[in-house]
C-alpha cells in the first residue's frame, strides 16, 4: 500500500502547498461561479507577506488535489 494513496488511482500522492496570493480576497471555495468572482468561503489567513498557502496533497497523474484547510 503506497503512503498517502491518490483516492482515484492509488499511486503514493506527493505532499506540498496550493499557493494563493492574498491581493484582494484571496483563494475562497464557491458552490458556484459568480460574474466577478467574488463571494465564496475564504479557506485560510494568509501570511505577512499576503500570500495564502493550503497544505495538501497532489497526483500528478490524476491532476488530483487534496488539500486540507
Ligand atoms: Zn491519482
Amino acid at each position: 500500500m503506497a503512503d498517502n494513496p491518490c483516492p482515484s488511482c492509488g499511486k503514493t500522492m506527493e505532499q506540498g502547498f496550493l499557493v494563493a496570493e492574498n491581493f484582494v480576497e484571496g483563494a475562497r471555495w464557491t458552490k458556484v461561479k459568480t460574474r466577478f468572482g467574488t463571494g465564496g468561503d475564504k479557506l485560510v489567513p494568509p501570511d505577512a507577506l499576503g500570500n495564502q498557502y493550503i497544505p495538501g496533497f497532489r497526483c500528478t497523474g490524476c491532476k488530483l488535489l487534496l488539500l486540507f484547510y
